[in-house]
């Protein structure tokens, strides 16, 4: 049975709240156990990292090169069937054209003291990509991360992807084939992200490592930051739609459980502000999750993290949806463009009845890398701008120089650095005080 709210009743908020701090995920060792196997792998290297993929993926990897006689991405590629192929494409060049749209422009003006202010972008030079392989095969997560690399300029793209027992889907295997990845190594979990971030003796570190995996891979990530970047820590997929009497109760009913089936942690939520449309919902959820062969799993995300909140208005059907910040958040309601306004916080937002966030996971061309938990309050999804850099460019003209001179000169003998003041005073024959 999933859980009903009544945003109309004094207690919501308290309830409402209590709910969505509910802890979704693993148990609390994952931090322990990473920090465990980052610190083999900083120490040993290749051996490490072989050892523990005997251990988690069943797989035999030569220490040297942490590669496999048995996993070798063209030939896998080349397995790939023809009309999944022409899927792949069709999504590529789609995610490749809103990634290009995307790229910002460098800039430059002088200001009214003659000084010339601006920034640059630049593209980082080595990114690993993590590509999930554990329960399934995401060829779509290789694209949304390496296609936004490649045409961000990354000179070095590097993927990892468990194969365990040597099992890597073709699929995945074209994906990266496609999309350009310059290096692969099939290893996955914490050692794959400390070998990408410490390097062994035949990978060199990256400088930056993205895309989405289990709570190990999330974790492991967290730990490295600072010595690499990271994009962001993904959680559990979360999906809220917002429906009105215009939507259609299976169609609903279909989208919610399409992010349920991830994973029992995953959360689908529904606000209505038509309180039938919430109970055909219920009952058609019921119904389909009989026919999905990931039934099981999205019957307990269901049950355990989802929840129908019977709304008394649109407004404040927004107003929660901003609570929630919601990694994917469909406005299933007859005007999507009026209430648009109003929302704040999603990772990426779905308008009018025909754009399930299904469309938006493989061949929108937006990124389907989006912010969990609700960081959406802070954060973005993947995009072009995670593989670029912005540097800040000035110019002084002698006579900004001595427009500027005076304040830094006397800020910098607040601040008691001489040498600070010198290399201002020196330009303007100015002795410091
Ligand atoms: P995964 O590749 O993330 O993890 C597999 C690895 O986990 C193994 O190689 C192993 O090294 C490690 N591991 C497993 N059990 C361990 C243990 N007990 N101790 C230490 N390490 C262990 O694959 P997965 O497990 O299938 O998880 C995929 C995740 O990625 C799911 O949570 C899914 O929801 C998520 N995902 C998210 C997106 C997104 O865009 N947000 C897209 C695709 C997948």
């Amino acid at each position: 049975m999933v859980r009903h709210f009544d945003a109309s009743r004094a207690a919501f908020e308290s309830e409402f709240a209590a709910f969505l701090k509910e802890e979704r995920g693993t148990g609390h060792d994952v931090a322990d156990i990473v920090s465990g196997i980052l610190r083999d792998v900083q120490a040993r290297g290749g051996e490490a990292v072989a050892e523990y993929t005997v251990k988690f993926d069943k797989l035999q990897i030569d220490p040297a090169t942490l590669q496999s006689d048995n996993v070798n991405l063209h030939l896998l590629a080349a397995q790939c069937p023809q009309d999944l192929r022409d899927a792949i494409d069709y999504a590529h060049d789609r995610i490749a054209a809103y990634h290009t749209a995307q790229r910002p422009n460098d800039h430059s003006f002088t200001d009214d003291a003659g000084v010339q202010l601006g920034w640059r972008w630049t593209a980082l030079e080595s990114v690993g990509v993590y590509v999930p392989g554990g329960r399934a095969s995401y060829p779509s997560s290789v694209l949304m991360n390496v296609v936004p690399a490649k045409i961000a300029g990354v000179e070095r793209i590097v993927m990892v992807a468990p194969a365990p027992e040597g099992q890597l889907a073709p699929a995945v295997a074209y994906a990266a084939v496609k999309a350009g990845v310059d290096e692969f190594y099939p290893i996955g979990g914490a050692q794959a992200v400390g070998a990408l971030a410490f390097g062994t003796s035949s990978l060199a570190p990256v400088d930056k490592i993205v895309g989405p995996g289990n709570a190990f891979v999330a974790e492991a990530k967290r730990q490295v930051f600072g010595r690499v970047g990271i994009d962001t820590i993904a959680g559990p997929s979360e999906i809220l739609v917002i429906a009105d009497e215009t939507a259609n109760p299976d169609w609903i009913a279909a989208d919610l459980l399409s992010q349920a089936e991830h994973d029992p942690s995953s959360q689908s939520i529904l606000i209505t502000v038509d309180k039938s449309v919430g109970k055909a919902v219920d009952k058609s959820v019921e119904s389909q999750l009989k026919s999905l062969s990931t039934g099981e799993r999205a019957a307990e995300s269901w049950s355990a993290h989802g929840a129908i909140v019977d709304a008394p208005d649109l407004a404040t059907a927004a107003n929660i949806a901003n609570q929630i910040a919601p990694e994917h958040l469909e406005l299933a309601i007859a005007d999507p463009d009026a209430l648009l306004p109003s929302i704040r916080h999603a990772g990426a937002v779905f308008l009018g009845h025909h754009t399930p966030e299904a469309l938006g996971d493989y061949v929108t061309g937006s990124n389907h890398v989006l912010p969990t938990s609700r960081a959406a309050r802070f954060s973005s999804g993947l995009g072009l701008y995670d593989f670029l850099k912005r540097m800040s460019v000035q110019r002084a003209s002698p006579e900004g120089f001595a427009a500027l001179a005076p304040a830094a000169l006397r800020l910098a003998e607040a601040e008691r650095l001489p040498a600070h003041a010198r290399s201002v005073s020196i330009r303007s024959n100015r002795e410091p005080d």
